[in-house]
């Protein structure tokens, strides 16, 4: 019987209270604006990280924001 150490351990990562990013209301001036889950959905989360000094974003997500396809012509 070698079995029961292996349960429980990988289970831990996943809860809906582990969401990536932060609401609004824990949306503070200094981190970053960038919405998660879409551009042209109506944004409830943010991405949360420190943002770049003098930018709405974090560098991560001023990459994505700047490299956005535009579609215009
Ligand atoms: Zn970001």
């Amino acid at each position: 019987m070698a079995e029961t150490s292996k349960t429980s351990a990988t289970k831990a990562a996943k809860s809906n209270s582990a969401l990536p990013g932060v609401d609004f209301d824990n949306l503070r001036v200094g981190m970053c604006k960038f919405p998660l889950g879409g551009i042209d959905d109506t944004p409830d989360r943010f991405c949360g990280e420190p943002a770049v000094e003098g930018s709405p974003y974090c560098s991560e997500c001023a990459k994505k924001a700047y490299s956005r396809p535009e579609r215009r012509r």
